[in-house]
């Protein structure tokens, strides 16, 4: 495959005509301009140039390198349940991991990064196998919790981690936890949108399978009592700053509860929430979120930071 050659910038290339025709012909399944919102949690933004379901990792991986080497801005996603689309879209490549498959030896398990995790933690309950319970009801794929280090009651997924399938520079590597700098609701991965990760594989323990499902029965209901899940989000929009110290609690105490930018408001029911109402736009979202982080700062010195990624942001 040859590259057009005269083009300085990916932006530019991906408006060259040979960029779409390469890509199109080397890509099954490309789509163009589909509209980000109706994939995301968040349900705003604009269109995805260029997007890709790949089906298996072979199509991934084939669909991240063509892209690359057309000088295409890639952005590999998984559930789009933690991105916030800018209104304008995004440029380049988006290819959803829709690669789907598990592979199960004793109690080590081996999941695709397209694999919907409450749907694997259901399935991993009726086989009596516990680990990842405390992910029962996060949204997303195994992909993004890997990245993101997904967690819920003081669990994350790195805690029962064994290795990451990996594409790096090309490349295609499986390392080790240690390699991955694995922290609070984050990775090495979260400022290496590079890279990509294929599959993961975690070692779980025998569990009876009537206590897992009322365990994941139980976070349900306690979420639906919770969150408001009646609206469009991302989850908890800033990170906590400590365990001690929760950003809903900090929002809440600069009274910012039912603060609103357009369609989009802090939540009465949960102070982290930042949903997005019908109509909505992302500049709504990010106008109402610098406007928590200037009044929180303000009535506490916490400094809040945002734990989803922004796609089409300059
Ligand atoms: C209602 C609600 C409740 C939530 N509750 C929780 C919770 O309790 N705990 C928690 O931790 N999170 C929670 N979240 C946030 C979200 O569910 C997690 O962050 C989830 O792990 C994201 O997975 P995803 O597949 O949707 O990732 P995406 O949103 O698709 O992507 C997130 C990031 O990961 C990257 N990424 C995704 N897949 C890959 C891949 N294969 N290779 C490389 N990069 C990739 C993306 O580029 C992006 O940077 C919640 C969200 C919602 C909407």
């Amino acid at each position: 495959m040859t590259a057009p050659s005269d083009r300085d910038t990916p932006a530019e290339a991906a408006r060259d005509p040979r960029v779409s025709e390469v890509l199109r012909r080397e890509v099954p399944g490309l789509e163009e301009g589909v509209p980000l919102a109706s994939l995301t949690a968040y349900g705003v933004g604009g269109p995805a140039e260029f997007l890709v379901r790949a089906g298996t990792t072979g199509m991934l991986i084939h669909a991240v390198l063509t892209a690359r080497e057309l000088g295409l801005p890639v952005t590999v996603l998984g559930r789009c349940t933690n991105v916030l689309v800018g209104d304008a879209g995004v440029p380049g490549l988006t290819v959803l991991a829709r690669n789907e498959g598990t592979t199960l030896h004793g109690d080590l398990l081996r999941a695709e990064a397209g694999v919907e995790l409450p749907g694997l933690v259901a399935d991993l309950a009726e086989q009596g196998l516990a680990g990842l319970a405390f992910a029962g009801n996060i949204p997303g794929s195994v992909g993004g919790a890997v990245v993101g280090n997904a967690g819920a009651y003081g669990e994350s997924v790195s805690d029962c981690l064994v290795d990451v399938h990996l594409l790096e520079e090309g490349k295609e590597h499986v390392v080790e936890p240690d390699r991955l700098d694995f922290g609070y609701r984050t990775s090495l991965l979260k400022s290496r949108p590079d890279i990509v990760v294929l599959s993961a594989a975690f070692r779980l323990h025998r569990g009876r399978p009537d206590e897992l499902r009322r365990r994941i029965a139980e976070d349900a209901a306690l979420r639906r009592s919770k969150h408001p899940l009646e609206y469009a989000s991302c989850g908890s929009y800033f990170k906590n700053p400590s365990r001690e110290t929760p950003a809903a609690r900090l929002i809440e105490e600069a009274g910012l509860k039912g603060l609103r930018v357009g369609r989009a408001h802090v939540s009465e029911k949960h102070a982290n929430f930042l949903v997005a109402e019908e109509g909505a736009t992302a500049d709504d979202i990010t106008t109402l979120a610098a406007e928590v982080v200037r009044r929180v700062k303000e009535s506490s010195g916490y400094e809040l930071h945002e734990e989803v990624r922004r796609l089409g942001f300059d």
